[in-house]
């Protein structure tokens, strides 16, 4: 089996990187043949896009390793494998993991590189927050168990319920905003590191099947006892609330967890997350320094050692973060515009100069406007902004303003010329969302100038996360990568996998009723023959279509306009498989015992199943 998942994911890898190659081959033709006429912008080599300097340095830091922690003989951490670091304690009588990686493959690996050391089985696992990063390749840990199969796993009190709706009902969108920023679809000259990691492993094997926290606690601290190893289990809300720190009293080591990693921190995400409570992580960094630990461990990067390091260190991460904080309310409160606010908002010198503190990951711009938004929402609080006309709009007013679409390019490509890249963007992007203002010629070059803006910024960014973001921008302009979906996988394992209820729920926001449903009211009932797999259940569900909204309850209804008699698998696998929806329906899985199948595929047929 491990040989198979190895195999499945090279072959993957191989297959990316072969489409990829390709697709940069294309690309470097066309910025080095555009560019060898722009006195100012930056060259490409034959094999490589530029990467900023400091975040190249910063690849060195992943350098693939499991590292023994000094002045112990049974801590380690397997670093470089994948995005998050996995960390393995020896006690008496078995192994301690805390964090599994994102990947069934990358823990395959850490885990041949752990039996290197010892054979002992694993006694349990803690995560640190319910990140995928974290949580993903639990599965080959389990395994390592004295049974095989069990092995308890904890964490803080509310990490399952975040493992089990992590992106649930945004997953499709959570997907692709996450490939841009991990720069997944990159090949590997361009592609130089994730920030915080050297790449986000294969996740595609493990998502949906992560495993759940089998033991929680839900106090401050929780002390437990495995193996022969006490370990402090600290809730310290940062990074996510759930976070749990580990300190370890016979060695006195913090595990960090991902409230401290070499980067700014990531106070706001890109791929998207709901807003973060920044001034919660420095009050939990304070918590973390008064452990007074010698040697830090973080789930991603290096480890810190030495008393003195590690406290001025937290200490002036903290006082970053307070400082953004502090610095974007002041300038709330004086009305600054949040654009605004992220241009004016730069770290002290001192602190701007610490390695550890430079934006390869989070920036303190987006913090700013995160920060912003937590506080007030989405509304800048500029009148221009209350009834802001749409981009498409804002394009087409902009081009008569200009005269005509090939002005708006000259001044575009001027813009680029003297090296205004982000001005070059939004023009030459404005033609394109009013393409029936230009003609085919305009249309062409505007996207070729578009790439190149977006070759440009990428090469500029220290923020693993941007430059991904936009030299996959660039990819996805050519064409030269399809455009990026969930894998059909990742929605049938959910579907196969999560409680009912919470399908219905993802249902919910798949609902694209047609207007003559307007003022229509019709319900659905499931009446569930076998329930084995479904805890929650009662003899049932109703899906009510009602004000053009689905209303899901746990209970089967006589009185629905449609009545079906079912099994739960069958159910499960309705939804999962929405091609061959009429095909099921006619099975013998189904009896429809009121109502006809016409009339439920017609309520069917009101969802987005291929999202
Ligand atoms: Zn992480």
């Amino acid at each position: 089996m491990i040989q198979q998942l190895l195999d499945t994911n090279t072959t993957t890898l191989l297959l990316a990187g072969t489409v990829a190659t390709a697709a940069l081959a294309y690309i470097l033709y066309h910025a080095t043949s555009k560019t060898k006429t722009k006195k100012h912008n930056i060259h490409n080599s034959s094999s490589s896009l530029y990467c900023n300097h400091d975040l190249k340095q910063h690849t060195h830091i992943f350098k693939q390793q499991v590292l023994q922690i000094q002045n112990t003989n049974n801590v380690y951490v397997a670093i470089g494998y994948s995005l998050a670091n996995c960390i393995m304690i020896e006690g008496d009588t078995g192994i301690i993991i805390i964090d599994t990686t994102e990947s069934l493959s990358s823990a395959l690996v850490v885990l041949d590189e752990f039996r290197k050391i010892t054979n002992k089985p694993v006694a349990g696992i803690i995560y640190t927050h319910f990140h995928h990063d974290h949580v993903g390749g639990s599965e080959v840990f389990i395994k390592e168990s004295i049974d095989g199969k069990t092995c308890p796993i904890w964490a803080q009190e509310t990490t399952e319920e975040r493992i089990s709706n992590f992106n649930s009902i945004i997953g499709p969108l959570a997907y692709v905003r996450a490939t841009k920023m991990y720069g997944t679809k990159l090949d590997k000259p361009s592609f130089e590191n994730c920030g915080i990691g050297p790449f986000l492993a294969g996740v595609d094997d493990t998502q949906g099947l992560e495993n759940s926290p089998t033991h929680t606690y839900n106090t401050p601290t929780h002390t437990i006892n495995i193996a022969g190893i006490e370990l402090q289990l600290i809730h310290c809300p940062g990074e996510t609330d759930d976070q749990t720190v580990v300190y370890m009293p016979r060695h006195n080591i913090l595990f960090a967890a991902d409230n401290y990693y070499e980067s700014f921190p990531n106070l706001y995400t890109i791929r998207g997350a709901p807003n973060r409570d920044v001034v919660q992580w420095a009050n939990s960094i304070d918590i973390m320094i008064n452990t007074s630990p010698d040697v830090m461990v973080p789930s991603h990067t290096l480890p810190v050692y030495g008393a003195k390091e590690i406290q001025i260190r937290l200490q002036n991460y903290r006082d970053a973060i307070q400082y953004v904080h502090d610095q974007t309310v002041r300038l709330m409160l004086k009305n600054y515009h949040p654009d605004e606010i992220a241009s004016m908002i730069q770290l002290p010198s001192n602190l701007r100069d610490c390695e550890y503190l430079k934006e390869f990951y989070g920036t303190v711009g987006w913090s700013a406007k995160a920060i912003f938004d937590g506080y007030m929402g989405w509304y800048s609080g500029d009148e221009c902004d209350l009834m802001k006309l749409t981009p498409t709009e804002y394009a087409h007013r902009l081009i008569d303003l200009a005269g005509d679409s090939q002005t708006v390019l000259d001044k575009a490509q001027r813009a680029f010329d003297d090296q205004d890249y982000q001005w070059a963007l939004e023009l030459s992007s404005a033609i394109l969302r009013a393409q029936e203002k230009s003609t085919r010629h305009v249309i062409k070059a505007a996207k070729e100038l578009k790439t190149q803006c977006c070759l440009q910024l990428g090469q500029q960014q220290i923020s693993a996360n941007s430059r991904n973001w936009y030299l996959t921008s660039a990819l996805l302009n050519e064409g030269k990568v399809s455009e990026i979906k969930v894998p059909k996988k990742h929605l049938k394992n959910f579907i196969l996998t999560k409680p009912l209820g919470m399908i219905f729920s993802t249902m919910c926001v798949r609902f694209n009723p047609s207007k003559s449903l307007a003022g229509v009211t019709k319900s659905l009932s499931f009446i569930l023959k076998d329930r084995e797999m479904e805890r929650e259940a009662a003899d049932g569900w109703t899906l009510t279509i009602r004000n053009c909204v689905l209303y899901s309850k746990n209970e089967a209804s006589l009185d629905s306009d449609i009545v079906i008699e079912t099994t739960e698998k069958a159910l499960r696998l309705l939804f999962a498989q929405p091609s061959s929806i009429a095909k099921s329906v006619l099975s013998s899985d189904f009896s429809v015992k009121k109502g006809d199948v016409r009339t439920f595929l017609q309520f069917i047929r009101n969802f987005d199943l291929d999202l």
